[in-house]
């Protein structure tokens, strides 16, 4: 990957595409300034070095309208406290307004485009607004990792308008935190996948396959595995449609000697929410009016004596229905188990937009090695595929 940390900025009007796309509650305010923190090292050693910083993101999913709740002058204030430094923004991210303002910029400025995603031109990947984006400066920076693996405009059209462009340095550490898991990583390897639904994540569960020593399925989508097997698994969620592939998955892992362990037992309830009957049972042997919400005790000491004799790591998933106090102690565990792991040695990458949720919402955030900003990004990554964001900085 070309590197920033030599690179005269100085006086170099600098595109950096990074992603800002963060919760916003009430009032439009951030809710987590996670992926805001992330982007400042690059942000701070482009203008340290004498450049004009200019930011270019998209924010939510305004579908090619300008709409203001999705305006980054919502991030502006958080920035600012989080560059210590002014940051001016406008209202727009082409055209000559905005290549006006960027001319009159001195060295070590900041300046916040308007959300991408205003335009339409953005996610359709659009040659003629890349060539615009590309007008407002003479170096591009690529460190949007949340994104690469879309085809938008802004991060893999618009690289060919440039002679000098880089990664950031948030690319580089994903990517080589990927990396290292994926082509060295110490074994006993162990991948722990939960979640919702198995349909979004059979790629990356097929091509971990080839990887690990043992693959931890938790979560609603060990469901569609415990009735393909036969079990009765009453109203919990489950993937009809997929019950052929959790066989085959569970054929290919055999067949590669990969150890999957699935929940042995389960929290029920006979209601979604947490005013229902709950129950605890064999996952095999749910009651017909219940539903399986989290991992059960027993499930918990397995999950956590694999992850204890683990060298390597990655969790993608929670466990069971974390937000939800009553079926949150399974995904709780798991953390801790990982924490623990990585405090004896182990390398642990934790990435998904939940289990980075459920890894803060426990304060272990500092107990992981690696906390990856792509949800989509990583899981794409780790299936095997090319990212075109990265592709087109090749
Ligand atoms: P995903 O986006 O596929 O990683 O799924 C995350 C969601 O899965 C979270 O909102 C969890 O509440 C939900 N989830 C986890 N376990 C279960 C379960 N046993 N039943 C229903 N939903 C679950």
């Amino acid at each position: 990957m070309n590197n920033i940390a030599n690179f005269d900025f100085k006086n170099k009007k600098t595109l950096i595409r990074v992603d800002f796309n963060v919760p916003l509650g009430e009032n439009n305010k951030v809710t987590d300034t996670s992926r805001i923190i992330a982007a400042i090292p690059t942000i701070k050693r482009v203008i340290s070095s004498g450049g004009i910083a200019i930011l270019i993101s998209h924010l939510g999913r305004p579908k090619g309208k300008k709409n203001l709740r999705y305006s980054l002058s919502n991030i502006q204030k958080d920035l600012e406290k989080l560059l210590h430094k002014s940051v001016a923004f406008i209202d727009d991210c082409i055209g000559s307004k905005v290549e006006r303002f960027i001319y009159k910029q001195t060295a070590g400025s900041v300046i916040l485009l308007e959300n991408l995603r205003f335009y339409n031109q953005e996610e359709s990947g659009d040659l003629e607004f890349a060539k615009k984006l590309s007008r407002l400066a003479d170096v591009y920076i690529n460190d949007a990792f949340g994104t690469a693996h879309r085809l938008h405009a802004s991060n893999s059209v618009i690289p060919q308008f440039f002679k000098h462009k880089f990664f950031g340095l948030l690319m580089q550490d994903e990517v080589l935190n990927l990396e290292k898991t994926l082509k060295t990583p110490t074994k006993p390897f162990t991948a722990i996948i939960g979640g919702a639904k198995i349909s979004s994540k059979i790629e990356v569960v097929l091509a971990l396959i080839d990887k690990v020593d043992n693959l931890i399925i938790g979560g609603g989508m060990a469901f569609t595995f415990i009735k393909a097997r036969g079990g009765a698994i009453g109203n919990s969620i489950y993937e009809e449609d997929k019950i052929d592939l959790a066989n085959k998955i569970i054929q290919k892992a055999e067949n590669k000697g990969v150890n999957i362990i699935l929940p042995s037992d389960s929290i029920n309830s006979s209601k979604f929410g947490d005013d229902g009957d709950i129950q605890i049972s064999h996952i095999e042997k749910i009651e017909s009016n219940y539903m399986g919400l989290d991992i059960g005790p027993e499930s918990i000491k397995i999950f956590s004596n694999v992850i204890q004799n683990s060298k390597t790591i990655i969790w993608n998933g929670p466990m069971g229905v974390f937000e939800i106090e009553l079926f949150s102690e399974g995904t709780r565990q798991i953390a801790l188990s990982v924490a623990k792991a990585t405090s004896e040695g182990a390398y642990s990458l934790v990435g998904g937009g939940d289990s980075v949720a459920a890894i803060k919402k426990f304060n272990l955030e500092s107990s992981v090695s690696y906390i990856s900003t792509g949800g989509g990004a990583m899981i794409e990554y780790l299936e095997g595929k090319k990212l075109p964001a990265i592709e087109a900085m090749l």
